[in-house]
């Protein structure tokens, strides 16, 4: 008998799995249908023996002292400030937009902020509402700038145009007035030493916790006996698509390796303008992994397969709403993670996710001991 069932072996219920263990002495069983654990996040050794992450680049970055915290009791950290270009007008330029990418762009000379902003500013379209993703960016930096770098881009990731995109999508991506190229500006920015998969494998070793691979929650879900549950899987799946499916964007990764050690001069070259695939990734440049090869994956945008995006809609939060209803009815269930409450997160905030809910089952065990 175990005290918990954690499905899925990802971020979301490594986390709790490893809260719920240590701090609660709970015996866990985690699951996940995948050969491997960490999820998307998983990293291997390819065949020629380069650093690899299997489901597309994987870059941990958190303004979160907690997060940070936490994640450091089980791994050593490789500093790394992620940089990406993109390939406009066949040129290699910075994106996020800053001063560089318009100076490089149109030849221009722009030496302050405040030169750069006059320029975005005359640029800029008057937005009433911002709502779309198209509404953010051509408010921010006009229609140019928005064709160029963000509509083919947004199309082919998600095959919908950006104006019928919640404005969240594209708001991932600031525009800078400075010449600061890194793609995030988090506090925090680094890479696990020995990759994802050996922290998420540490996490997981402990005497309390045992966890299945190859194994569906479905093939299990009578046979196991347990008292609780995590799902971190796609929250329509567990209800068995009662409301209809919820829409998720699905991607095809293409690994390749090269004899030779370098392909392209930073670890992302994204492809708004041209090819079937959104962007192309050389691991070495965010592994410091040294090798004479290098391995690269291109990433090319799907309908069909594993879901790995929820798609910010208003018509598909309006139906997760109603599997949220849903399981507000099943308090036994836990629903952790990106797949399950449908939000488009990034690691660290699933981490946070993950935390806050073991303090909500820590405080209701508090509660049911003093009372
Ligand atoms: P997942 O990692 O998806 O784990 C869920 C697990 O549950 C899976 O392993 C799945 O096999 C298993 N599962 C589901 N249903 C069942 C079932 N019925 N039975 C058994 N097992 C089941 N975030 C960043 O912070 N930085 C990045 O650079 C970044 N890049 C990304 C790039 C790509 C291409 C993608 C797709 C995501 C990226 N992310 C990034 C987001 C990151 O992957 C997620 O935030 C994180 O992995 C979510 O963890 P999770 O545990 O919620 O879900
Ligand atoms: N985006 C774009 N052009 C780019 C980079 C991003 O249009 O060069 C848009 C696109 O819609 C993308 C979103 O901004 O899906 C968020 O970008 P991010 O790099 O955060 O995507 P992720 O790494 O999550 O796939």
């Amino acid at each position: 008998m175990f005290d918990w069932l954690v499905v899925g072996a990802g971020f979301a219920g490594t986390v709790i799995a490893e809260r719920l263990a240590s701090q609660h002495g709970a015996k866990v069983l985690v699951i996940d249908r995948r050969p491997h654990v960490a999820g998307n996040a998983y990293d291997r050794l390819d065949a020629a023996g380069v650093l690899i992450h299997q489901y597309g680049p994987h870059i941990f970055h958190t303004n979160s002292d907690a997060v940070f915290e936490y994640l450091s009791r089980f791994t050593r950290w490789w500093p790394y400030e992620h940089r990406v270009l993109a390939r406009v007008d066949d040129q290699l330029l910075p994106i996020p937009i800053n001063r560089t990418t318009i100076n490089r762009l149109y030849g221009l000379s722009l030496e302050t902020d405040a030169e750069a902003e006059a320029f975005f500013a005359s640029q800029a379209e008057t937005v009433e509402q911002v709502r779309t993703s198209e509404d953010v960016v051509v408010g921010t930096v006009g229609r140019e700038l928005y064709e160029k770098f963000f509509q083919g881009y947004t199309r082919k990731q998600w095959g919908v145009d950006p104006s019928e995109l919640d404005k969240s999508v594209t708001a991932r991506v600031p525009t800078r007035t400075n010449t600061d190229d890194r793609y995030f500006g988090d506090k925090y920015q680094a890479m696990p030493a020995d990759g994802f998969t050996r922290m998420f494998e540490k996490m997981l070793d402990h005497p309390n916790i045992t966890v299945q691979l190859g194994v569906d929650f479905d093939q299990i879900r009578a046979a196991v006996p347990h008292r609780r549950l995590v799902f971190t899987g796609p929250i329509d799946e567990y209800f068995g698509y009662g409301y209809g499916r919820l829409p998720y964007r699905s991607l095809t990764f293409r690994h390749v390796t090269l004899d030779k050690e370098w392909h392209q001069p930073v670890a992302v070259v994204n492809y708004p303008q041209t090819e079937q695939f959104t962007r192309v990734t050389e691991y070495k440049h965010l592994t410091g992994q040294v090798h004479s090869k290098t391995s690269l994956t291109y990433e090319y945008p799907s309908e069909e397969g594993d879901p790995y995006y929820p798609i910010p809609r208003e018509e598909n939060q309006a139906i997760f709403r109603r599997y949220q209803a849903l399981a507000r009815s099943h308090p036994d269930v836990h629903f952790i993670g990106r797949l399950a409450t449908y939000r488009y997160y990034n690691m660290d905030q699933v981490v946070g996710q993950a935390l806050a809910a073991f303090r909500r089952i820590d405080e209701e065990r508090e509660a049911e001991r003093s009372g």
